[in-house]
Protein backbone atom coordinates (compact mmCIF):
# COMPACT_ATOMS: atom_id res chain seq x y z
CA UNK A 1 0.00 0.00 0.00
CA UNK A 2 1.56 3.23 -1.57
CA UNK A 3 1.09 6.73 -0.22
CA UNK A 4 2.60 9.14 -2.71
CA UNK A 5 3.69 12.12 -0.95
CA UNK A 6 4.16 15.16 -2.26
CA UNK A 7 5.65 18.83 -0.66
CA UNK A 8 4.81 21.89 -1.89
CA UNK A 9 7.46 24.69 -1.21
CA UNK A 10 5.68 28.08 -1.52
CA UNK A 11 8.05 30.74 0.17
CA UNK A 12 11.30 31.84 1.20
CA UNK A 13 10.95 30.81 4.74
CA UNK A 14 9.50 27.44 3.79
CA UNK A 15 12.59 26.27 1.12
CA UNK A 16 15.41 27.85 3.92
CA UNK A 17 13.92 25.94 6.18
CA UNK A 18 10.87 23.69 5.94
CA UNK A 19 13.01 22.15 2.98
CA UNK A 20 15.91 20.83 5.02
CA UNK A 21 14.22 19.19 7.94
CA UNK A 22 11.62 17.39 5.89
CA UNK A 23 14.87 16.46 4.11
CA UNK A 24 16.47 14.86 7.20
CA UNK A 25 13.19 13.70 8.22
CA UNK A 26 12.34 11.24 5.47
CA UNK A 27 16.62 10.28 5.39
CA UNK A 28 15.29 8.93 8.72
CA UNK A 29 12.49 6.90 7.71
CA UNK A 30 14.18 5.86 4.59
CA UNK A 31 11.92 6.94 1.68
CA UNK A 32 11.41 9.77 -1.13
CA UNK A 33 9.10 12.12 -1.86
CA UNK A 34 8.31 14.83 -4.90
CA UNK A 35 9.43 18.00 -3.85
CA UNK A 36 7.49 21.20 -5.88
CA UNK A 37 9.50 24.17 -5.79
CA UNK A 38 8.49 27.79 -6.11
CA UNK A 39 11.75 29.62 -7.56
CA UNK A 40 11.32 32.75 -8.63
CA UNK A 41 10.38 35.76 -5.97
CA UNK A 42 8.24 35.20 -2.81
CA UNK A 43 5.13 37.43 -3.40
CA UNK A 44 2.97 35.35 -0.99
CA UNK A 45 3.48 38.15 1.97
CA UNK A 46 0.93 40.26 -0.95
CA UNK A 47 -1.65 38.01 -0.50
CA UNK A 48 -1.69 37.87 3.51
CA UNK A 49 -1.89 41.41 3.43
CA UNK A 50 -4.59 41.96 0.69
CA UNK A 51 -6.83 39.96 3.56
CA UNK A 52 -5.66 42.64 6.64
CA UNK A 53 -6.00 46.52 7.33
CA UNK A 54 -3.16 47.83 9.29
CA UNK A 55 -4.89 48.11 11.92
CA UNK A 56 -5.06 43.70 12.22
CA UNK A 57 -1.21 43.78 11.68
CA UNK A 58 0.16 43.34 15.03
CA UNK A 59 -2.38 41.07 16.00
CA UNK A 60 -1.32 38.68 12.94
CA UNK A 61 1.68 38.38 14.37
CA UNK A 62 0.37 36.24 17.19
CA UNK A 63 -1.80 34.73 14.83
CA UNK A 64 -2.02 30.92 13.38
CA UNK A 65 -1.17 32.82 10.08
CA UNK A 66 2.20 33.80 11.10
CA UNK A 67 2.76 31.12 13.38
CA UNK A 68 2.70 29.02 10.13
CA UNK A 69 4.49 30.93 7.71
CA UNK A 70 6.46 33.25 10.21
CA UNK A 71 6.46 36.81 10.37
CA UNK A 72 8.32 37.71 7.60
CA UNK A 73 6.02 36.54 5.33
CA UNK A 74 3.83 39.51 6.07
CA UNK A 75 6.16 41.95 4.77
CA UNK A 76 7.64 40.13 2.14
CA UNK A 77 6.70 41.10 -1.23
CA UNK A 78 5.12 44.40 0.00
CA UNK A 79 7.29 47.04 1.29
CA UNK A 80 10.11 45.49 -1.02
CA UNK A 81 10.13 43.41 -3.96
CA UNK A 82 10.15 39.53 -2.73
CA UNK A 83 12.90 37.61 -2.39
CA UNK A 84 14.15 35.36 -5.11
CA UNK A 85 14.26 31.89 -4.00
CA UNK A 86 16.04 29.71 -6.74
CA UNK A 87 18.56 32.37 -7.05
CA UNK A 88 19.23 32.82 -3.07
CA UNK A 89 18.52 29.53 -2.19
CA UNK A 90 19.33 27.46 -5.07
CA UNK A 91 21.79 25.24 -3.06
CA UNK A 92 19.07 24.39 -0.56
CA UNK A 93 17.29 23.11 -4.16
CA UNK A 94 20.26 21.05 -5.03
CA UNK A 95 20.91 19.14 -1.49
CA UNK A 96 17.11 18.18 -1.89
CA UNK A 97 17.75 16.99 -5.18
CA UNK A 98 20.77 14.95 -4.63
CA UNK A 99 19.45 13.26 -1.92
CA UNK A 100 17.37 11.17 -4.26
CA UNK A 101 13.83 12.74 -3.65
CA UNK A 102 11.76 13.76 -7.33
CA UNK A 103 11.98 17.73 -8.09
CA UNK A 104 9.37 19.19 -9.55
CA UNK A 105 8.04 23.23 -10.86
CA UNK A 106 5.21 24.58 -8.25
CA UNK A 107 5.38 28.40 -9.40
CA UNK A 108 7.85 31.10 -10.71
CA UNK A 109 5.61 33.34 -8.92
CA UNK A 110 3.58 31.22 -6.70
CA UNK A 111 1.00 34.42 -5.53
CA UNK A 112 0.51 35.57 -9.03
CA UNK A 113 -0.17 32.37 -10.60
CA UNK A 114 -2.42 31.49 -7.76
CA UNK A 115 -4.24 34.68 -7.72
CA UNK A 116 -4.42 35.28 -11.63
CA UNK A 117 -4.13 31.79 -13.66
CA UNK A 118 -7.83 32.76 -15.42
CA UNK A 119 -6.52 36.53 -16.31
CA UNK A 120 -3.40 35.43 -17.39
CA UNK A 121 -2.69 34.68 -21.29
CA UNK A 122 -1.68 31.66 -23.10
CA UNK A 123 1.62 33.64 -23.83
CA UNK A 124 1.93 35.06 -20.09
CA UNK A 125 1.10 31.33 -18.55
CA UNK A 126 3.84 30.15 -21.26
CA UNK A 127 6.68 32.56 -19.74
CA UNK A 128 5.49 31.92 -16.33
CA UNK A 129 6.27 28.21 -16.79
CA UNK A 130 9.54 28.95 -18.77
CA UNK A 131 11.16 31.03 -16.24
CA UNK A 132 10.43 28.69 -13.81
CA UNK A 133 11.53 25.75 -15.21
CA UNK A 134 14.69 27.18 -16.90
CA UNK A 135 15.59 28.08 -13.00
CA UNK A 136 14.80 24.83 -11.72
CA UNK A 137 16.51 23.05 -14.45
CA UNK A 138 19.58 25.34 -14.09
CA UNK A 139 19.57 24.89 -10.26
CA UNK A 140 19.37 20.92 -10.80
CA UNK A 141 21.23 20.38 -13.91
CA UNK A 142 18.55 18.56 -15.54
CA UNK A 143 14.91 19.17 -16.26
CA UNK A 144 12.09 18.91 -13.75
CA UNK A 145 10.06 16.01 -14.71
CA UNK A 146 6.93 17.07 -12.92
CA UNK A 147 4.86 20.35 -12.45
CA UNK A 148 1.90 21.51 -9.73
CA UNK A 149 0.46 24.40 -10.66
CA UNK A 150 -0.20 26.71 -7.42
CA UNK A 151 -3.27 26.34 -5.27
CA UNK A 152 -4.63 23.87 -7.47
CA UNK A 153 -5.69 26.30 -10.33
CA UNK A 154 -5.76 24.64 -12.79
CA UNK A 155 -7.09 25.47 -16.32
CA UNK A 156 -6.98 24.17 -19.64
CA UNK A 157 -5.45 26.83 -21.12
CA UNK A 158 -2.22 26.06 -18.55
CA UNK A 159 -2.43 22.02 -19.72
CA UNK A 160 -1.89 23.52 -23.32
CA UNK A 161 1.01 25.69 -22.14
CA UNK A 162 2.61 22.60 -20.00
CA UNK A 163 2.29 20.13 -22.77
CA UNK A 164 5.09 22.44 -24.69
CA UNK A 165 7.50 21.51 -21.88
CA UNK A 166 8.76 18.15 -20.97
CA UNK A 167 6.81 16.98 -17.64
CA UNK A 168 6.65 13.45 -17.74
CA UNK A 169 3.49 13.97 -15.66
CA UNK A 170 1.85 16.91 -13.43
CA UNK A 171 -0.20 17.21 -10.47
CA UNK A 172 -2.80 19.95 -11.15
CA UNK A 173 -6.05 18.86 -9.39
CA UNK A 174 -7.61 16.76 -6.63
CA UNK A 175 -9.30 13.64 -7.59
CA UNK A 176 -9.51 10.12 -7.16
CA UNK A 177 -7.30 8.47 -9.86
CA UNK A 178 -4.59 9.03 -12.43
CA UNK A 179 -6.05 10.09 -15.24
CA UNK A 180 -5.60 11.68 -19.58
CA UNK A 181 -6.73 15.06 -19.61
CA UNK A 182 -8.55 15.64 -23.03
CA UNK A 183 -8.49 19.30 -23.21
CA UNK A 184 -10.51 20.32 -26.85
CA UNK A 185 -11.09 16.67 -27.88
CA UNK A 186 -7.22 15.96 -27.45
CA UNK A 187 -5.86 13.88 -25.29
CA UNK A 188 -2.46 14.96 -23.79
CA UNK A 189 0.67 13.34 -23.45
CA UNK A 190 1.16 14.48 -19.77
CA UNK A 191 -0.73 12.29 -16.92
CA UNK A 192 -2.27 13.74 -14.07
CA UNK A 193 -1.44 12.44 -10.81
CA UNK A 194 -4.14 14.33 -8.44
CA UNK A 195 -4.15 14.34 -4.95
CA UNK A 196 -6.87 12.78 -3.24
CA UNK A 197 -6.52 13.68 0.86
CA UNK A 198 -7.06 16.98 2.14
CA UNK A 199 -4.35 19.42 3.30
CA UNK A 200 -3.68 20.35 6.99
CA UNK A 201 -5.52 23.90 6.41
CA UNK A 202 -8.51 22.66 4.61
CA UNK A 203 -9.21 19.89 7.78
CA UNK A 204 -8.01 21.78 10.95
CA UNK A 205 -10.99 23.46 13.02
CA UNK A 206 -13.54 21.69 10.73
CA UNK A 207 -15.82 18.90 12.08
CA UNK A 208 -13.87 18.79 15.30
CA UNK A 209 -10.68 17.75 14.11
CA UNK A 210 -7.78 19.65 16.39
CA UNK A 211 -3.66 18.62 16.25
CA UNK A 212 -4.53 16.12 18.96
CA UNK A 213 -6.76 13.88 16.88
CA UNK A 214 -5.08 15.43 13.15
CA UNK A 215 -2.82 12.59 12.45
CA UNK A 216 -5.81 9.74 13.39
CA UNK A 217 -8.12 11.55 11.21
CA UNK A 218 -5.71 11.55 8.16
CA UNK A 219 -5.17 7.91 8.80
CA UNK A 220 -9.01 7.22 7.98
CA UNK A 221 -8.69 9.27 5.07
CA UNK A 222 -6.45 6.56 3.21
CA UNK A 223 -7.58 3.91 1.24
CA UNK A 224 -6.29 0.45 0.51
CA UNK A 225 -6.60 -0.67 -3.11
CA UNK A 226 -6.96 3.19 -4.56
CA UNK A 227 -4.82 5.98 -5.55
CA UNK A 228 -3.54 8.01 -2.03
CA UNK A 229 -1.80 11.07 -2.75
CA UNK A 230 -0.89 13.49 -0.29
CA UNK A 231 0.28 16.92 -0.05
CA UNK A 232 2.53 18.65 2.68
CA UNK A 233 3.88 22.25 2.88
CA UNK A 234 7.03 22.95 3.64
CA UNK A 235 5.76 25.86 5.42
CA UNK A 236 3.83 23.78 7.84
CA UNK A 237 4.59 19.91 7.90
CA UNK A 238 8.49 21.47 7.59
CA UNK A 239 8.35 23.92 10.29
CA UNK A 240 5.21 24.22 13.10
CA UNK A 241 3.90 20.31 12.43
CA UNK A 242 7.04 18.77 12.24
CA UNK A 243 6.68 16.06 15.29
CA UNK A 244 2.99 15.28 14.47
CA UNK A 245 3.68 14.83 10.89
CA UNK A 246 6.66 12.27 11.80
CA UNK A 247 4.16 10.76 14.01
CA UNK A 248 2.20 10.41 11.19
CA UNK A 249 4.96 8.72 9.27
CA UNK A 250 5.22 6.35 12.04
CA UNK A 251 1.75 5.29 12.55
CA UNK A 252 0.79 4.84 8.73
CA UNK A 253 4.29 2.59 8.26
CA UNK A 254 2.67 0.76 11.25
CA UNK A 255 -0.67 0.38 9.30
CA UNK A 256 1.95 -1.12 6.26
CA UNK A 257 1.44 1.80 4.09
CA UNK A 258 5.12 3.27 2.44
CA UNK A 259 5.45 6.54 1.01
CA UNK A 260 6.78 7.43 -2.18
CA UNK A 261 7.76 10.04 -4.93
CA UNK A 262 4.43 10.77 -7.25
CA UNK A 263 6.37 9.96 -10.26
CA UNK A 264 6.35 6.33 -8.93
CA UNK A 265 2.55 5.95 -9.12
CA UNK A 266 2.49 7.56 -12.65
CA UNK A 267 5.22 5.10 -13.91
CA UNK A 268 3.11 1.83 -12.64
CA UNK A 269 -0.02 3.81 -14.50
CA UNK A 270 0.94 4.77 -18.07
CA UNK A 271 -1.83 4.76 -19.87
CA UNK A 272 -4.62 5.97 -17.66
CA UNK A 273 -8.35 6.47 -18.69
CA UNK A 274 -9.27 9.80 -20.01
CA UNK A 275 -11.07 12.25 -18.31
CA UNK A 276 -11.12 16.33 -17.51
CA UNK A 277 -10.29 19.16 -15.17
CA UNK A 278 -13.34 21.28 -13.92
CA UNK A 279 -13.10 24.21 -11.53
CA UNK A 280 -15.35 23.63 -8.71
CA UNK A 281 -15.56 25.11 -4.98
CA UNK A 282 -13.74 22.76 -2.38
CA UNK A 283 -14.14 22.21 1.11
CA UNK A 284 -11.82 24.36 3.85
CA UNK A 285 -10.85 26.45 0.77
CA UNK A 286 -11.51 29.54 -0.97
CA UNK A 287 -12.43 30.09 -4.22
CA UNK A 288 -12.37 27.16 -7.23
CA UNK A 289 -9.91 24.45 -7.09
CA UNK A 290 -9.14 22.08 -9.97
CA UNK A 291 -10.89 19.09 -10.12
CA UNK A 292 -11.06 15.53 -11.52
CA UNK A 293 -13.99 15.08 -13.71
CA UNK A 294 -15.66 12.61 -16.73
CA UNK A 295 -15.59 12.92 -20.08
ZN1 LIG B 1 1.67 26.10 -3.16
Amino acid sequence: MKIGLRVDVDTFRGTKHGVPALCKLFEKHNFQATFYFSVGPDNMGRHLWRLLRPTFFWKMLRTNAAGLYGPEIVLMGTAWPGLQIGKRLGHVIKACDEAGHEIGLHAWDHHREQAKINKMTPEDIYLELHKGFDKLAGICNKPPVSSAVPGWRCSNPLLLEKAKFPFRYNSDCRGTSIFRPVVDGQALEQIQVPVTMPTYDEVLGRNGVTDDNYNEYMLQQLKPGQLNVLTIHAEAEGGKCLKMFDDFIVKAKERGWQFVPLGELAAENPDPPKGKIVQEPFPGREGWLGQQAGL
